[in-house]
């Protein structure tokens, strides 16, 4: 799926190393977490410490992980990669924590789906730097502490809300990160663009910012796809506005940038749900999607642009939807 705000493949996530920004002032947009991450490394420098342990929350595509990348690339310090579902037991996580060097970076990825009980030896690990080593079994049991090097943990997650509370606790600096403005998009896109070679003027920018779903990893992919449009049907290599748009429809992305899966969604709600309320799982299975990813990679963006409401009773179609689905809107909405 082209507009999917997750990364597809390896050979994506390769292109995705290129298009990275290594440090902060080339990081576009979020200026608030921008300023927030800069002054406390700063003063993590200035005392030659390791920063306090960051949680970056936010649905996939804003820039986590190369927040997690300048974060190590900034205090000059290693940086190490896991994720949640790699760390099905405490003994997973043991065995990371115990081989960090000191000062390292420890990026943790979708650190919601972490296992409980790796989650109980984290919050000792992120407090004191130790953790407890359990060996034998029943009556003979005993714990056998360990020391661990000083780290910053940077843990990133797409609902924040799924962390138990004593584990977001322990994170010093916890930010949001937001979809990004159009503005900043075309940023973002004349940068990536810079970096492939592709020459774009302001009106083609705009266009592929406007369908980006306010998603960095979604305009840096429709880029690409309209590199090869170029590359096949362009003349001459210059990329031309209907060229951009050829290729932009041919990936089934629609004027404002919703996808094939947001427009499922919408359409159950409007069409079959007669615009709500329903609730999240009988939404999910209409459309023949995890709750989850309903929950944390559509519904974050139709509430941001104002197609749906969420409620106690469920979720609801605002009078937008309709108009953007091109129905007549309801007239008790009115
Ligand atoms: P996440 O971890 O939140 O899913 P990533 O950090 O992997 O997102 O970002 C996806 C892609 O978008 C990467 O290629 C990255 O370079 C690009 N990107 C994300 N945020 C920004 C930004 N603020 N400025 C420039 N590029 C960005």
């Amino acid at each position: 799926d082209v507009v999917s705000p997750r990364p597809q493949d390896d050979t994506e996530l390769a292109v995705e190393g290129a298009l990275r920004p290594q440090s902060l002032t080339e990081f576009v947009g979020q200026h608030k977490v921008r300023g927030q991450l800069q002054l406390l490394l700063d003063a993590a420098r200035i005392q030659q410490r390791s920063s306090d342990h960051i949680l970056l929350s936010g649905p996939p595509g804003l820039g986590k992980t190369t927040l997690a990348m300048i974060v190590a690339y900034e205090s000059e310090r290693p940086l190490r990669m896991s994720s949640g579902p790699a760390i099905q037991h405490a003994g997973d996580l043991a065995a990371l924590l115990s081989s960090l060097t000191p000062g390292e970076v420890l990026f943790i990825d979708e650190i919601h789906r972490m296992a409980r009980s790796a989650e109980e030896m984290l919050y000792l690990a992120m407090e004191d730097f130790r953790i407890d080593i359990m060996v034998g079994k029943g009556a003979g049991a005993t714990s056998i502490p360990l020391e661990l090097a000083p780290f910053t943990l940077v843990g990133a997650t797409t609902r924040s809300g799924l962390l138990p509370s004593p584990l977001r606790d322990r994170f010093g600096f916890t930010a949001h990160l937001e979809y990004y403005e159009p503005s900043e998009l075309e940023s973002v896109i004349e940068r990536s663009a810079l970096v492939l070679g592709i020459d774009l003027d302001d009106t083609q920018r705009s266009e592929i910012a406007r369908r980006s779903r306010g998603t960095p990893r979604i305009a840096n992919r429709l880029l690409r796809r309209v590199r090869d449009w170029t590359l096949v049907h362009g003349a001459g290599r210059e990329v031309s506005l209907a060229g951009v748009q050829a290729a932009l429809n041919l990936y089934d992305v629609d004027a404002i940038g919703l996808d094939r899966l947001d427009r499922a969604v919408l359409d159950a709600l409007v069409r079959r749900f007669r615009g709500g309320p329903v609730g999240l799982s009988t939404l999910a299975v209409t459309v023949g999607e995890e709750a989850d990813t309903v929950e944390s990679v559509v519904e974050p963006y139709l509430v941001r642009i104002g197609f749906m409401g969420r409620t106690p009773r469920g979720r609801v179609a605002t009078p937008e939807a309709y108009v953007h689905l091109g129905l007549p809107v309801p007239a008790d909405m009115t």
